[in-house]
């Protein structure tokens, strides 16, 4: 089930990036599940999901369409206020939810981690996989 679901969402991320003319952004996914910490009951679910293969799926199908990745530190992508820069373990109170200490700034947890994510592909010198190099492919940041 999970294979199949991972090259779904690989599909359309890689599809969206291609029509969009844009570069995937993917957390450094070693260590994730070392990292990451969840309530019990959704330790199961999480632990069996297989994060590498989805990042494998994504990378492969983003070379064949020539879509540049870049991976980031994954580090307090989802502890960091991407309005103030404020981080704390505070600033998410729940695993959903995303409430800055300082600002104020809320959202989707998630989401919030996304905007982190691609801030940081923008601004940090980023680990671009070999095949965007290979390619010769210069991303649009
Ligand atoms: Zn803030």
């Amino acid at each position: 089930f999970s294979k199949d679901v991972n090259h779904c969402i690989s599909k359309k991320l890689v599809a969206k990036a291609k029509d969009t003319l844009r570069s995937i952004a993917l957390e450094d996914l070693q260590g994730i599940r070392g990292r990451v910490t969840v309530r019990k009951a959704q330790r199961r679910s999480l632990h069996t999901w297989n994060f590498g293969l989805l990042r494998m799926f994504v990378d492969h199908k983003a070379k064949i369409a020539g879509v540049p990745v870049i991976f980031v530190d994954p580090r307090n992508t989802s502890r960091t206020c991407p309005s103030c820069g404020y981080v704390s373990k505070a600033n998410r109170p729940t695993r959903d939810e995303f409430r800055c200490e300082s600002c104020g700034f809320a959202g989707p947890a998630d989401y919030i981690a996304a905007i982190n994510i691609a801030f940081r592909a923008e601004v940090n010198q980023p680990i671009v996989s070999e095949h965007s190099i290979l390619q010769g492919q210069a991303s649009p940041f």
